[in-house]
């Protein structure tokens, strides 16, 4: 049986463990944090379900939706309350919705886009003119803002990728690879001309195979019930150091690694660690695979949580939440009404209001004290949202380089890094730092990690 070391315990190296152990293959975890999950942190506080972290997951990418099966929790879904949906955009201090049957930056609906309010007439006659594209295919990769402002015009850069963008990536669509981002909207636009009627027809074959699937889903008890679940299964056949591994050295077909004063040995390596700590780890191993590691780009996220007394609030809330663009920004992202977005979260008498700080351009309020950011998030929900309660509760989590970057030229960054991991026998990395950011991504990636290193190859 090889013996196998994985480093990193967030849901990408859980993942790995989890399949390796289904394989009857035993492994030990290395974790510097004194808990297991990564970013994935659950609480309950006052009644509600606080996450601390991620909040749920895409429907439309199976490998969560497969693990949480396999785990028996598949009664335990829940889905977005997708009815009541709405998103709200600050534009020229005012909040305006998103207009309905927008996917993404991508409107599928004539009237609600020509009655919105958040986009001028110059850019709804754009947005309506787009469906006579040609089709015109691009060999190398784009901005996401390049790629958008060609289809709808620089508005809907401003207005809507850039705000929706900097709430799931934290980063800005200038920066940003659009095969890596929007994969699936450059193949449409190279197919189609016209990513409107890609959209649109996809959106057609789709209804036609498969009843409508909530947008996300989330565990009842949230997504920290995955986490224990998965440690209820692995456990006995998974042994968890806790400590920072510091070093990987190659030792005969194997590895060692190093952990305090101690190595631990390795037929196989899975580093499922943030790219900028494989970085710190492989040089010894491979130095070009290292450099090209310790090029991948984070952003440094922050969650605010603040709960209130629902009489505090004179109307409700509406809708899932709201963003705010760039051009309209003072620190916060965005917020979440938490109860709307889902069932079981919130009782009747309370709201809890999730709200998103930081990104590649403000890392530095991780760095200011929990009551200045939450004075900044009271000050900026009463002038945005017309906020006034006092919070009953309230928490701040940090995520210092936590969400990995895909710039211009990540699929090319990306092919190097595959080649030269494959060239090493036994090594292999998950994460979020290569195909995909979103949890199902990362399970995904770390599913992938426990059948190669079953076989060795
Ligand atoms: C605030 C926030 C909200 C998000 N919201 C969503 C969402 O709603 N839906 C969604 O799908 N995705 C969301 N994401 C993205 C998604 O949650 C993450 O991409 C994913 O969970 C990352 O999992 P991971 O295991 O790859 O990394 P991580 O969770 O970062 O885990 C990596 C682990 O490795 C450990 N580690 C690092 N270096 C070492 C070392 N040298 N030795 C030992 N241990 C080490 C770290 O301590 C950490 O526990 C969100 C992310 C954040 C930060």
């Amino acid at each position: 049986m090889p013996r196998v070391v994985i480093v990193g315990g967030g849901i990408s190296g859980l993942s790995t463990a989890y399949y390796l152990a289904k394989a009857g293959v035993a492994s030990t975890i290395v974790e510097s944090r004194s808990r297991l999950g990564g970013v994935i942190q659950t609480e309950h506080v006052d009644g509600c379900t606080v996450e601390a972290g991620p909040d749920s997951f895409l429907s439309a990418k199976p490998a969560a939706m497969e693990l949480i099966r396999d785990l028996g929790l598949a009664g335990d879904v829940i889905g977005s309350n997708d009815h009541l949906r709405k998103t709200y955009v600050r534009k020229n201090g005012r909040l305006m919705p998103l207009p309905d049957g927008l996917m993404m930056m991508v409107p599928t609906k004539i009237l609600p886009l020509l009655t919105t309010g958040l986009l001028s007439w110059h850019t709804k006659l754009r947005m309506g003119m787009e469906l006579f594209h040609a089709p015109k295919p691009k060999a190398g990769d784009e901005s996401v803002a390049e790629f958008i402002e060609e289809h709808y015009g620089a508005e809907a850069v401003d207005y809507l990728a850039e705000p929706l963008l900097a709430g799931i990536y934290g980063g800005s669509p200038s920066e940003m690879s659009v095969s890596s981002v929007l994969p699936r909207f450059v193949e449409l636009a190279n197919r189609y001309g016209s990513l409107t009627r890609g959209v649109l027809a996809q959106r057609a074959k789709a209804k036609s195979s498969s009843p409508a699937a909530p947008l996300f889903r989330t565990l009842k008890g949230g997504l920290g019930q995955m986490v224990e679940a998965i440690l209820a299964a692995i456990r006995g056949q998974v042994e968890v150091r806790q400590g920072r591994a510091q070093t990987v050295e190659r030792r005969g077909d194997g590895f060692r690694v190093r952990i305090g004063g101690d190595w631990l040995e390795a037929d196989r390596l899975v580093v499922a660690a943030e790219a900028h700590s494989a970085a710190a780890l492989l040089p010894p191993v491979d130095p070009r695979l290292a450099e090209l590691l310790g090029t991948v780009p984070y952003s440094s996220s922050m969650t605010v949580a603040l709960g209130f007394d629902a009489a505090g609030f004179h109307p409700l809330p509406e809708g899932h939440g709201f963003l705010v663009p760039k051009k309209e920004r003072r620190r916060l992202l965005g917020c979440t009404w938490v109860g709307t977005k889902f069932p079981y979260r919130v009782p009747a008498d309370k709201i809890v209001a999730r709200c998103f700080l930081g990104g590649m351009e403000d890392a530095g309020v991780l760095a200011e004290s929990d009551d200045a950011v939450v004075a900044t998030v009271l000050r900026e929900l009463q002038e945005i949202a017309g906020v006034t309660a006092p919070p009953r509760f309230t928490r701040v989590s940090r995520w210092p380089r936590s969400m990995a970057q895909y710039p211009v030229g990540h699929p090319a960054r990306l092919a190097e890094m595959e080649a030269r991991t494959r060239a090493i026998p036994g090594l292999y990395l998950a994460g979020n730092a290569y195909q995909g950011i979103g949890i199902p991504d990362c399970i995904r990636m770390g599913r992938q990690a426990a059948v190669e290193a079953q076989g060795g190859g």
